[in-house]
């Protein structure tokens, strides 16, 4: 039976036999053994599959990451122990020294770093854009070494939506796969395969986990990318991998070559696994995600809707709010709602945002968002404080912009607050 997002939240990936556990259990074991050593070979040659060293897999991370991916209604998926490492494994997997590759500007700083300064130390050059440049202007960006676009659904911290038909339609032409950052909108609002995406990540420790306990990510694949159509292009998928029996990944796992190579390549060379331990506390978030995905954006708009009416605000920027620059991408592509994050800022600039932030008390001054408790964080005085004004704006981030990540607490507890904290300053 094919069951609905809800159902699949629970019961997706792990279905107990008669007389085992109800819950998922945690196979908390470096290693497997096997009763012959021909059974252990097959292993090794991808001939069977199996367990062979949690390091390339283990069952506990496999029901979560087959979870995920049936919640994103993709053919494989893999869990990592960040969502960093997933989006450094989805460029990485495709893109080797020498290549190239296209990524909105306005994604999460860690992101932003990962492609344009360490991956650039790798020989891989990424090229920045203005994500709602129209479609001539971007296609103009594409190089024939270029081997992917990125961006996010949501945009981190900014809040844009982007719009992922224009994307993949750009991508597609240019025979290249779009990969999609659904970390803020999760399966719930979005499924990016819907609109032409290719493949899917996340930072698994924001929503998915929900209770802020366990960094994880996770990258999953539609199978729609057909990576023979060009196989020149993308030489690790089409042509044999000496470092594994001389293996060609898109003839011997079609659909599944992207995530089988990931695996067994990068997982094995990388080694950035997810503990087991992390992977059952991600597999409780999920089963009340869609729960909890309703209430954030509820409560958001409210929120949204509250720090337009009061005078000390200078802006307000959330999708869901009706005369928002992105308030219908936001209805097609999320039509159910996009996400508990509203970006903000009160009149008086950096000094005034500092102190009207110390006054909060339920709002939680943290490094964190899309968490179930309310927090907030000012990137010009955190994340992004080594920048200036200017750098600041390049980067997408305005000097002002408070990014409040509302949680599900009471949300009149959460406007009790705000309204206090704003009379302050
Ligand atoms: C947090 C975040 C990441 C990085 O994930 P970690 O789990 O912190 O490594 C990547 N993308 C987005 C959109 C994020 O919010």
């Amino acid at each position: 039976m094919k069951y609905r997002l809800e159902t699949q939240c629970l019961h997706e990936g792990y279905t107990p036999e008669n007389g085992m556990s109800r819950q998922l259990p945690i196979y908390q074991s470096t290693t497997f053994k096997y009763d012959s050593s021909d059974d252990m070979g097959r292993l090794f040659d991808l001939e069977a599959e199996g367990y062979f060293y949690t390091r390339l897999q283990n069952p506990t991370n496999d029901a979560v990451a087959a979870r995920i991916c049936a919640l994103e209604g993709g053919v494989a998926a893999m869990l990592t122990s960040s969502g960093q490492a997933a989006n450094f494994f989805a460029i990485f997997n495709i893109c080797e020294a020498g290549d190239h590759f296209i990524a909105s500007t306005s994604i999460y700083g860690g992101t932003f770093n990962l492609f344009g300064v360490t991956l650039k130390k790798m020989g891989i050059e990424c090229t920045f854009i203005d994500q709602t440049l129209p479609e001539e202007e971007l296609a103009k960006l594409f190089r024939p070494n270029t081997k992917a676009l990125f961006g996010e659904t949501i945009t981190n911290p900014s809040v844009s939506v982007l719009d992922i038909e224009k994307f993949a339609r750009l991508a597609h032409s240019h025979g290249v796969p779009l990969i999609i950052d659904n970390t803020f909108a999760t399966p719930v609002n979005c499924r990016p395969f819907e609109w032409g995406a290719d493949i899917v990540t996340h930072s698994t420790t924001k929503y998915m986990d929900g209770h802020a306990v366990g960094v994880g990510g996770c990258i999953v694949d539609s199978g729609n990318f057909d990576w023979m159509r060009d196989p020149s292009r993308f030489p690790g998928l089409t042509t044999p991998d000496d470092s594994y029996h001389g293996i060609i990944y898109a003839e011997r796992f079609g659909k599944k070559a992207y995530i089988t190579k990931a695996t067994s390549q990068l997982m094995r060379d990388f080694g950035s696994i997810q503990s087991p331990q992390n992977a059952f506390y991600l597999n409780l978030g999920l089963e009340t995600l869609a729960l909890r995905m309703k209430r954030h954006c509820e409560s958001a708009l409210a929120v949204a809707k509250f720090l337009k009416t009061q005078d000390k605000v200078a802006w307000v920027h959330f999708p869901e709010l009706e005369g928002d620059e992105y308030y219908d991408l936001a209805q097609k592509y999320l039509p159910n709602g996009s996400c508990g994050v509203v970006a903000f800022a009160v009149k008086g600039g950096r000094e005034t945002a500092v102190r009207f932030m110390d006054k909060l008390q339920l709002a939680a001054i943290m490094t964190h968002v899309a968490d179930s408790s309310t927090c907030l964080l000012h990137p010009a005085s955190h994340t992004h404080r080594q920048l200036s004004d200017e750098q600041l704006s390049a980067a997408g981030v305005a000097p002002d912009l408070i990014r409040l990540s509302v949680g599900i607490e009471d949300v009149r507890d959460i406007i009790d607050d705000l309204t206090q904290a704003l009379e302050c300053v």
